[in-house]
């Protein structure tokens, strides 16, 4: 989501002759797009704002939009007197405001609801993989999760204005579309016919057009897989093999107390009707480790998950205590070295899971979205249908997007593979 909205900013920026630039003292305009779902990701954004507003020109315009702003409002000021504005995540694009008054001190961070899809102008040049958001905010009320508070209730967006942006994506160079929501699958739009619309009939739609090769949609909600989307990775091949579908712990009290679907057989009821759809799908997830009150049997529990699932590309994290949250003031809060000691052992588990999944990957071929040049220079990164990078020697200028790749060599983090002529 930040992704789709740094690359709306830039876009809306350039419509006022901005370019962009990597070097904080040439700026004239600086934005920090922030996350607030860890405390450690609002630290950092708090501490690059110390050390951006020793760097900057003094008469640069200096910014917070997205989570942290919404998460901290006009604190904001107090903290870094230097900021001209802080715009929560449905706020951004009032950044034009503060261009034509830069003495002002603009301060939004009102769940504005989906208005700034109307407001931001339409992208001209489309990304390779196109982001496309079709709802925002989320109903869901995980006791741990900040983003209910920060981008507001649950709203899907018109269906005809998703397909508009798919088009206008399509036409203007995208290979991928990546639908996005913090509930995406959740997505329902009712037109005023009374006509109700789902992420499978955005799918349906989307992969009717040429020019797109690869569909794929962040972050699904488990109870929330319908038959009817489950039933589109059987028929629709342009939809990528690959889900993440969350399940955060593995064992059901800990779930209860998270607030989340706590019947594993239910997920695991999902996952096994994935697979006899699509026999190749993989699954990754996002785990929370040390969780209030979880206990090394629960943590066990969520260890046996993840070695039956085999997910792969998972995320996981220890728990952290974030404002306007339930969890933040439980009791049995767990320490840092648990949670530590727990981590380390929930991600060798999971790199093992990859690692294993890469190797095996080993003497097949598939079809490849060419991502740009590695930071040495001199290899082509690709992005295999599972999300692996997967490098290959060489670079040429005028390679086309798509390569069929015959993989050769793996590790936990990437392949290695070569272009079939
Ligand atoms: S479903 Fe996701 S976004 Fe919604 S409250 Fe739970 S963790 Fe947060």
């Amino acid at each position: 989501m930040n992704v789709y909205d740094g690359q709306r900013i830039t876009n809306m920026l350039e419509k006022f002759g901005m370019i962009q630039t990597d070097n904080v003292a040439d700026a004239d305009l600086i934005i920090l797009n922030t996350c607030a779902v860890r405390a450690k990701a609002t630290d950092k954004v708090y501490s690059a704002l110390g050390r951006i507003r020793r760097t900057k020109k003094k008469s640069a315009l200096l910014g917070i939009v997205g989570c942290v702003a919404r998460e901290s409002g006009a604190d904001a000021f107090k903290r870094i007197p230097e900021l001209n504005f802080v715009l929560g995540p449905q706020s951004y694009h009032k950044i034009p405001d503060i261009i034509k008054n830069p003495d002002a001190k603009l301060l939004n961070i009102d769940l504005g609801g989906l208005e700034k899809f109307d407001e931001l102008p339409q992208m001209t040049k489309s990304p390779t993989v196109a982001y496309i958001p079709i709802q925002e905010g989320c109903n869901h009320c995980c006791t741990y999760c900040i983003v209910p508070y920060t981008r507001g209730r649950e709203l899907s967006r018109p269906y005809n204005d998703v397909i508009k942006d798919m088009i206008n994506a399509a036409n203007n160079g995208a290979i991928e579309i990546c639908f996005l929501g913090q509930n995406v699958n959740g997505y329902k739009y009712t037109d005023s016919d009374g006509k109700l619309y789902k992420l499978s009939d955005l799918i349906r739609e989307t992969a009717k057009r040429p020019e797109i090769h690869r569909i794929r949609f962040t972050s699904s909600y488990p109870t929330e897989m319908s038959d009817d989307l489950i039933d589109m990775f059987g028929t629709e091949p342009k939809l990528l093999p690959f889900l993440n579908m969350p399940i955060q712990s593995g064992s059901p009290r800990i779930l209860k107390k998270m607030n989340r679907p706590d019947d594993i057989n239910a997920y695991k009821t999902i996952v096994h009707k994935l697979k006899s759809v699509r026999p190749d799908i993989q699954i990754s997830s996002d785990f929370i480790v040390g969780f209030p009150d979880e206990t090394d049997d629960d943590f066990e529990q969520t260890l046996n998950i993840a070695r039956e699932i085999k997910y792969i590309n998972s995320y996981s994290f220890k728990y952290s205590p974030r404002p306007h949250t339930a969890a933040a003031i439980m009791p049995n809060q767990i320490s840092e070295q648990i949670k530590s000691v727990r981590l380390y052992k929930l991600d060798s588990l999971l790199n093992e899971n990859q690692r294993e999944f890469n190797m095996s990957c080993i003497g097949r071929e598939m079809i490849c979205l060419y991502e740009g040049i590695d930071k040495t220079g001199n290899n082509m990164v690709f992005r295999t249908p599972y999300m692996q990078p997967c490098i290959v020697q060489g670079t040429d200028d005028k390679i086309s997007p798509l390569q069929k790749i015959k993989i050769t060599d793996a590790n936990k983090a990437s392949l290695r593979g070569e272009i079939i002529k």
